[in-house]
């Protein structure tokens, strides 16, 4: 393998693919990010972003933009039967950003675009990477220093190490690949990477709706709300532009969900009436969680949902994936410069060992959402309001809710 075409190609233009390029084409290194979709999707998708995300996008500029762009949210709250139960506050946990923020993800993805094409990434749209084959002694990370762009690529003359990538366009070689294509991840595959899989029995419809209490109540547009209700847990978040996010638990998987369904679902299990006429997205979605093996092998990394995936309720695999890039791109900049690994071996082990602690508590969220029978739902109510109005305890409970802990 002679020659290389970048330091790093980057597969995927995700929110975590584009961070992670930002993150490295700032600090120097020729980052190709390699995108099979042509134009970016317009779907909600992933909303929430956590005070410790927000610091760490801070990293590349984009807090500020994205704060901008979102909400607010500075308070939970816990319903049943038309009475609160519990409220949670982000006001007292750690840090600079003291609320969870709010942002569509294809907004948060067109910040996150501009700020890696600001920092000189080459995103190159269309293209599907289809396999790939790392060189002799991929295992060895021996240096060379950054090829730099506009340099001509000094570090990949003589055949140094390097990554192979068989794409829809011919063939890429990067002395570093970091496989951020998500959950089904052609990367993970091709570089002999397992993953287990574990399948919940959790289905879930959702759907923006224009938020008519947001006008009447502007603190209210601030306040998640979680209606923990006899026929299953119903979820509300607010959105920009006056839209709130609702998401239901349903008994089985919803295929194509309704906004006149989805409106009657969350109105007879709260009492919240929803204008179907005012709904902007539908979806449904089952729940599982894939954790990769290994996070490294060689010359390529796995960050984001390629190295893992967990239930979206919580909201954290987003923020999982930011984190994993904010650690892995000084190790891979110092993988390039000198060939140790160590940063890299690092990277794998602590992000794993987060990844699976997300996923436990993911799991214990998914849990607090079923429905449950009268007596149960009335003890575990008080329970929970028990719990949020002990101070020490509505403390670690506001931390775990803003990955803080
Ligand atoms: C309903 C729902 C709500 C969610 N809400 C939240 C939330 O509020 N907060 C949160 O933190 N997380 C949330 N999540 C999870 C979040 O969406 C994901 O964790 C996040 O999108 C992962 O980002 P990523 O960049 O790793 O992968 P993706 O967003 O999956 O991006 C991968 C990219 O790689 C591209 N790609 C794939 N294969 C190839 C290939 N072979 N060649 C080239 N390109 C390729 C894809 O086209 C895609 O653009 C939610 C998920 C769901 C389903």
């Amino acid at each position: 393998m002679r020659g290389h075409d970048a330091d790093v190609a980057v597969v995927g233009a995700g929110p975590v693919g584009l961070y992670a390029a930002a993150l490295l084409a700032s600090a120097g290194a020729d980052v190709v990010v390699l995108e099979r979709r042509r134009e970016r999707t317009a779907h909600s998708r992933a909303i929430g972003i956590h005070p410790p995300a927000l610091a760490a996008l801070g990293r590349v500029g984009a807090a500020e933009d994205l704060v901008e762009a979102g909400v607010r949210i500075v308070e939970g709250e816990a319903r049943c039967g038309g009475r609160r139960v519990a409220r949670l506050s982000f006001d007292g946990v750690p840090g600079e950003h003291r609320f969870v923020l709010a942002v569509p993800q294809f907004r948060t993805e067109a910040i996150l675009e501009q700020r890696a094409l600001s920092a000189g990434a080459d995103l190159r749209r269309d293209v599907e990477v289809r396999g790939l084959r790392q060189g002799p002694g991929h295992g060895g990370l021996a240096g060379g220093g950054l090829a730099g762009r506009g340099s001509g690529n000094p570090g990949s003359a003589g055949g140094a190490p390097g990554v192979e990538l068989r794409t829809s366009d011919g063939l890429l070689r990067a002395r570093f690949v970091l496989g951020a294509d998500g959950a089904r991840s052609t990367v993970r595959g091709a570089s002999g990477i397992g993953a287990r899989i574990r399948r919940y029995p959790d289905t879930y419809a959702m759907g923006d709706f224009a938020d008519a209490a947001a006008e009447a109540a502007p603190g209210g547009a601030r306040r998640a709300v979680l209606y923990l209700e006899r026929g299953g847990i119903v979820e509300s978040f607010p959105l920009p532009g006056g839209v709130r996010r609702w998401v239901v638990r349903t008994r089985s998987f919803v295929a194509h969900p309704t906004a006149d369904w989805l409106a009657a679902t969350v109105e007879a299990r709260t009492g919240v009436a929803l204008d179907p006429a005012g709904n902007s997205m539908l979806s449904s979605f089952g729940v599982r969680r894939r954790i990769a093996d290994r996070f490294v092998s060689g010359r390529v990394a796995l960050v984001g949902d390629a190295a893992h995936e967990v239930s979206p309720i919580g909201g954290q695999g987003m923020n999982l994936g930011w984190l994993d890039a904010a650690l892995l791109a000084p190790s891979v900049l110092e993988a390039l410069q000198d060939g140790g690994g160590a940063g890299l071996r690092r990277y794998g082990t602590v992000r794993r060992r987060a990844a699976l602690a997300a996923a436990r508590q993911a799991h214990l969220n998914m849990a607090l959402g079923r429905p449950l029978a009268a007596p149960w739902l009335g003890l575990r109510n008080r329970a929970i309001g028990r719990a949020a109005a002990a101070d020490p305890v509505h403390d670690a409970v506001a931390r775990v809710f803003t990955m803080n802990a």
